[in-house]
């Protein structure tokens, strides 16, 4: 069975659709701080804290657990800027006890959501994953450290990782079961969205002065279903017997924020009202991620990749909201 952590917030509730589909046991742990009830909609539920060790002990004591996807985390930029013990605290702490309650219970496998954020401001296009790691906001530091720490918790205990480094997760299930949903929302693509149903008057543009073409941050979305696939191929590869690894899961091609506002006007076929505001704390002008080791070595193939499909997708569920 497999335990995902986090399994009611966005990326989680996609994966445990996904690994349900196909024919996976499975039982979500989730808190419900970020994650939502009524996206549990397949496999088991349980409701706990990753503060809380006993919680967690219960859970793998009650379930045949024998891997782990870990979702639960708080993942917003600006946010670990002005709160780091926030982070550091969740984010960190509380993942050392999920790795000590696995020892405990001799689960060797770990699927870890982690971030392009861990590479900071990029000095090559599209960023590979040996590509030097430097973060910049606390977020992507917090993510960093459980990065480090999984290597020696492999090489001391024998816990065998990948992380997945995420580029921008957007778009929702295709037959929005599930979908983005964030209290408050702070991403690009669902406040454009909140714009198009006049739930909000205009999209704030966060700088307009970046060393980009058109001025705006530029990010690689990758759609929330495809980055569920590569967890599914990455828990596969370590059953296979693969050793502990890192891969980036991005489109390989980025988007300006102007750029994702006007592909949201094209989809919705709504105008969509900006306005031009300073640049938001802890931002790279830049994120790009080259995704051929994990189609090599995983062998990854992402269905969803044009930003188009991305956002039908979610402008579907934004609609059913
Ligand atoms: N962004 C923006 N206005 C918003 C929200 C986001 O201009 O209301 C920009 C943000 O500065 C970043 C990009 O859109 O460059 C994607 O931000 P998001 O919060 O969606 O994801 P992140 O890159 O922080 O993971």
């Amino acid at each position: 069975m497999i335990l995902i952590l986090g399994g009611a917030g966005y990326i989680g509730s996609h994966a445990n659709k996904l690994l349900s589909q196909r024919g996976y046991d499975t039982v979500v742990f989730d808190n419900l701080i970020c994650g939502h009830r009524d996206f549990v909609k397949w496999g088991n539920f349980v409701l706990g804290d990753l503060a809380d060790r006993d919680q967690l002990r219960l859970c793998f004591q009650q379930y045949p657990i024998d891997a782990v996807m870990h979702f639960s985390a708080f993942a917003l930029v600006g946010e670990s800027v002005n709160d780091p013990a926030k982070y550091y605290r969740n984010n960190v702490m509380h993942t050392i006890n999920l790795l000590d309650v696995m020892r405990e219970f001799s689960v060797q496998y770990l699927v870890f959501s982690s971030t392009c954020s861990t590479y900071g401001v990029p000095i090559s296009i599209p960023i590979e994953e040996d590509h030097p790691q430097a973060p910049i906001n606390p977020y992507g530091w917090s993510k960093f450290m459980i990065e480090q720490i999984l290597k020696d918790y492999d090489r001391a205990y024998g816990i065998k990782h990948v992380n997945l480094r995420y580029f921008n997760a957007a778009g929702a299930d295709p037959d929005a079961d599930v979908g983005e949903r964030h209290r408050p929302e702070t991403h690009l693509i669902p406040l454009t969205l909140d714009v198009a149903i006049a739930k909000l008057p205009e999209i704030k543009i966060y700088g307009t002065d970046y060393e980009t073409p058109d001025g705006t941050c530029i990010r690689d979305y990758i759609h929330v279903t495809d980055l569920s696939d590569a967890h599914i191929l990455a828990l596969d590869y370590l059953r296979e017997g693969g050793n502990s690894d890192s891969f980036n899961l991005g489109n390989g091609e980025g988007y300006s924020v102007r750029e994702v506002i006007q592909m949201a006007e094209k989809v919705t076929g709504r105008r969509i009202r900006s306005f031009e505001t300073q640049r938001r704390a802890g931002d790279p002008p830049e994120l790009i991620g080259s995704s051929h080791k994990a189609q090599e070595i995983l062998g990854w193939r992402p269905q969803f990749t044009d930003l188009h499909t991305i956002i039908t997708t979610a402008w579907r569920w934004h609609q059913k909201q």
